[in-house]
């Protein structure tokens, strides 16, 4: 598994990107506010928490048992999307803790969910499948070797929605947590040529 540090620095440097362009632009053009970086801090708090959650149970299996044990939770699977729930409530509550808004708390419960899933794609890459759709379905998948499919094997239709299937779920990790950057103001735009 790949070390905290990396999931942390993946998230907010890959999947957060739009985020790091604004507030690199923000700073050159002094234009970053002290509310600019109290948004800031709570996105890079709460991705943070949310990019390591799938491993927190390490946590308690360090103290209790001594082991490294990590990939149970129960008898949940801590690399599904299922397991996500409590992270996703985690960014909710905290953003309406902050804001005592619920449209903010929402975008924050979403980009916690980015942030767990980021965590997911990462894994898959190194340790090759998560169960992400446990308990729908109990074995692990892995989207990145989905795209490495031939369709010479295992026909056309086969070929072309393992690799839309793959390559739209990474997408939407992106799309949601742009969307949810957005809300807090951190975006790039289309500027229009006159
Ligand atoms: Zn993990």
């Amino acid at each position: 598994m790949p070390y905290p540090i990396v999931h942390v620095l993946f998230f907010v440097l890959c999947i957060s990107a739009v985020a790091v362009y604004a507030t690199v632009r923000s700073l050159f053009l002094g234009e970053l506010s002290l509310k600019g970086s109290t948004h800031l801090l709570l996105l890079l708090f709460v991705g943070s928490i949310c990019a390591l959650f799938p491993d927190i149970v390490i946590v308690h299996s360090l103290l209790v048992k001594g082991t490294m044990e990590h990939c149970w939770a129960g008898p949940i699977p801590t690399h599904s999307l299922i397991f996500s729930l409590p992270a996703v409530l985690f960014g909710i509550v905290a953003g309406y803790a902050k804001y005592r808004e619920p449209d903010r708390a929402m975008y924050l419960g979403l980009f916690a969910e980015a942030a767990f899933a980021s965590h997911l794609l990462l894994d898959d890459i190194s340790e090759g499948g998560c169960e992400y759709l446990y308990p729908l379905y109990e074995k692990k998948i892995s989207l990145f070797s989905m795209m490495d499919v031939s369709f010479r094997g295992t026909g056309i239709f086969h070929y072309l929605t393992a690799s839309f299937i793959s390559v739209m779920f990474i997408c939407s990790v992106i799309m949601m947590a742009l969307f949810a950057l957005s809300k807090y103001g951190f975006e790039l735009r289309y500027k229009p040529e006159k």
